[in-house]
């Protein structure tokens, strides 16, 4: 396989202030400035911060700026939704998309976020696709196929661009539970994911697949030592700069 950057993606939810996300990205940045990442490094921001986000990121290319949540629409009269390309005006280099609280809480089917998707891709924006199953759908035997039906949705639409996206395997039931998916329940489904790309693309090996849920500063490096995980999305871990950095710390 070739090598490849892992990439290690905070995401803040609707967390922080204003001046709790400038300690918080001029932490990372001194910690960075430090000991620099050999991974690739984003946060995801709450979009009201982007521009202030954009403006302490200026200057230096050790984190990138990423959005929660795109519209699937280009624009017009859809109150309240923020537009690809109103996220590239400030810079964003990826953005967050089927995350399983938009799933959950805000109905996004998996046809609503291919369509997101494929906004992101068409603003020049790396959509970091969720997939992941709740713990009745793992408990139930239907893992593979919950997560293989959420890629395919997307594979389907964006499979002329698949090797611009980033895929994050999120089991719901390790999200902000503190509960973790072993090393090797990750690198199962991560490898399912895998060979799904792989039938959509010759260069499956270049998609950067991502594991989120309870990842910390002490499981990380279990986590992305498997062959098939290539980085992660990081939630209640992001809001704390050490935490962050000690995940950074752990990725190749
Ligand atoms: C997430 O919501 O993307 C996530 C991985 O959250 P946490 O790390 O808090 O489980």
């Amino acid at each position: 396989e070739m090598s490849k950057k892992q990439l290690i993606a905070g995401n803040w939810k609707m967390n922080a202030s204003l001046a709790g996300s400038e300690a918080l990205v001029r932490g990372v940045l001194e910690g960075l400035a430090a000991a620099p990442a050999v991974c690739d490094v984003a946060m995801c921001v709450p979009a009201p911060y982007l521009a202030a986000v954009q403006g302490w990121l200026s200057g230096q290319t050790a984190v990138q700026a990423g959005a929660q949540d795109v519209s699937q629409h280009a624009s017009g009269a859809y109150t309240g939704e923020v537009s690809a390309d109103m996220l590239r005006d400030f810079g964003v280099r990826y953005a967050i998309v089927g995350h399983s609280e938009r799933r959950q809480y805000h109905g996004e089917t998996d046809e609503v976020v291919a369509a997101k998707a494929q906004r992101a891709l068409a603003a020049g924006i790396t959509p970091i696709v969720c997939v992941g199953e709740t713990l009745a759908e793992r408990e139930a035997g239907h893992t593979e196929e919950v997560v293989r039906r959420q890629l395919a949705a997307v594979v389907h639409v964006n499979g002329h661009c698949i090797t611009e996206i980033v895929v994050a395997y999120e089991p719901v039931w390790a999200i902000g539970t503190g509960k973790t998916a072993s090393p090797e329940q990750a690198q199962q489904v991560h490898a399912v994911l895998r060979a799904q790309l792989a039938a959509a693309s010759v260069h499956a090996d270049r998609i950067p697949l991502l594991y989120g849920g309870s990842m910390n500063a002490s499981n990380a490096a279990s986590l992305l030592a498997q062959p098939d995980i290539d980085g992660g999305l990081i939630g209640g871990a992001s809001l704390k700069v050490p935490d962050f950095l000690a995940i950074v710390a752990a990725a190749r």
